[in-house]
């Protein structure tokens, strides 16, 4: 910020929280933009300060009837420093230009119109992404584009539902951790009703899901189910889904196929970085068999893999495996005074993503492992933990989990939000009373864990040093107040372990 003079345009909230800043900030701040009223003591206090606040409706009219010649623009000028999640670590500003934005917009066009889909002032766009994350801006972009109308969840998804009533969306766009709370939700509410609403809902869902595997379109796969039971699901989202797009993380196979069947909506997946301007790759809806992938790459980037030999990792093998690379002008510019960490992920034009992709047959792309969160074990095995905790994550007790191992032991622990209705029946059909906090500390509870992870480390094969040795069950869901999860629900390895640096440690005295 040394060189920088800042404007804050932004909530009310915000805005106040910015006046207390003023002690330290007031060299480079001169200037808050408050979307809300503000009040005289407020106004008083940031000119005590030496910098002035005004709200919206003020600043609109700040330059009087004054004419500027707005300055000429390039494809090259920098319209966005937007900050990475920062899962690896500080966040790095991202440069985007003028001209990554607008190919990307129309490339997503060019994809819009080659699906067979259109968007007008009908359209209501509901966001479920974090304002300030690269998909949410470019899909704001693309609706504001098509005259559609954007719509604002509250942020808290006990009130998901009230706000699909309110908005009745036609294309949403989320990250996995709240499709995966919708998934919940609603196979909570199908297990709790009678046996006959059951039965009929899990035959209707065979024969759709045997229909769209056969290669059927979602709308043709079983108009009578559709009628009869799966307009009971579309009522709950709205009425008006159409699209229903995953971003930002990996989506469970589970979910998005549970998801596919019931919606009467398209489920796509999409892939892409803040670097490389949000989607790269984008299943194609209807294409039953891109189920687990994130699609094809877009028309407007190149994309090759990079073999990953100390993972095992050949991208010339006949199952095609390695580091993603991108290429094209949707690039970034740099980060932010950061060439050196640019140039280690810029080689010869390609962009280096840190993920590791597979080709399937079908040409899509499944993401299969993270360079970045790869580590040793004493014994010397490679640990590719964000793979395991998507094997762990789908267990119904398990809300969240954060998997940790290092090089100077021999096996890993973990870190679980537990899920609490689960957890409760569990607890009741065993005769186990306590509250939510009481049941995590129970040692009935930790050793019923640890045989379910057991249990499907088992059932998918995994290698011995691959299996949880001791687990530390937290009621508290990982969440940003703790620093512990990015906006986009990723978590913050390092921030996690500094959390969490007692628990493991204990862990690891109680098993040795
Ligand atoms: P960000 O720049 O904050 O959007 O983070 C980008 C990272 O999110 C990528 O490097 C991937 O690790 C992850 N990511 C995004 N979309 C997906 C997806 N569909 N499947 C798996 N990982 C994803």
């Amino acid at each position: 910020m040394d060189s920088l003079q800042a404007m804050p345009v932004c909530s009310p909230t915000m805005a106040l929280q910015l006046l207390k800043t003023c002690h330290a900030t007031s060299k480079y701040l001169k200037t808050i933009v408050s979307f809300g009223g503000v009040t005289n003591d407020q106004k008083e206090e940031a000119k005590n300060h030496g910098l002035s606040i005004f709200s919206w409706e003020e600043f609109l009219i700040l330059g009087g009837d004054h004419h500027v010649d707005l300055p000429e623009k390039t494809k090259s000028d920098i319209c966005t420093i937007m900050y990475t999640s920062g899962t690896t670590g500080d966040p790095k500003g991202v440069m985007i230009s003028n001209e990554s934005l607008l190919v990307n917009l129309a490339g997503a066009d060019s994809v819009i119109q080659s699906i067979g889909e259109s968007f007008d002032q009908d359209d209501v766009y509901m966001s479920y992404l974090p304002l300030a994350h690269v998909f949410d801006r470019m899909f704001e972009e693309v609706f504001i584009s098509h005259g559609s109308k954007i719509g604002f969840w509250r942020g808290d998804v006990k009130l998901l539902v009230d706000d699909i009533a309110a908005l009745r969306p036609t294309v949403f766009c989320a990250v996995p951790r709240v499709l995966d709370r919708i998934y919940s939700g609603l196979t909570a509410k199908i297990s709790a009703g009678g046996f006959l609403k059951k039965t009929l809902f899990n035959l209707a869902y065979k024969l759709k899901l045997d229909s769209m595997r056969k290669g059927f379109k979602h709308e043709k796969a079983s108009p009578f189910f559709d009628k009869l039971v799966f307009s009971k699901v579309k009522e709950r989202l709205g009425g008006r889904l159409r699209v229903i797009m995953s971003g930002g993380a990996p989506l469970a196979v589970a979910v998005e196929e549970f998801l596919r069947v019931v919606t009467c909506a398209h489920v796509v997946q999409g892939y892409g970085l803040t670097e490389t301007c949000a989607g790269s790759f984008v299943a194609i809806p209807n294409d039953f068999s891109m189920l687990g992938t994130v699609g094809p790459p877009v028309p407007h980037v190149d994309v090759r893999l990079e073999s990953v030999s100390e993972m095992g990792y050949d991208a010339l093998s006949s199952i095609p495996r390695g580091e993603v690379c991108v290429k094209g002008s949707v690039l970034f510019s740099g980060y932010y005074k950061r060439e050196d960490l640019t140039q280690e992920v810029m080689i010869d034009g390609w962009f280096h993503t840190g993920d590791v992709g597979e080709w399937q047959s079908n040409g899509s792309l499944k993401i299969i492992d993270r360079k970045k969160n790869i580590f040793k074990l004493s014994q010397g095995e490679y640990v590719a933990v964000e793979n395991l905790e998507n094997v762990y994550g789908v267990l119904q007790e398990v809300d969240s989990i954060w998997v940790y191992g290092n090089s100077f032991e021999s096996y890993l622990v973990a870190i679980i939000n537990p899920n609490q209705q689960a957890l409760e029946q569990w607890a009741e059909h065993n005769g186990i009373a306590g509250s939510l906090a009481e049941l995590c500390e129970n040692s009935r509870t930790k050793e019923h864990f640890l045989a379910e992870l057991a249990k499907i480390a088992k059932e998918r094969k995994l290698k011995g040093f691959e299996f949880i040795r001791a687990i530390h069950l937290d009621p508290l869901p990982f969440d940003m107040e703790r620093n512990l999860i990015t906006p986009t629900y990723k978590k913050k390895r390092p921030q996690m372990l500094k959390y969490y640096q007692g628990a493991i440690d204990a862990l690891y005295k109680s098993t040795k």
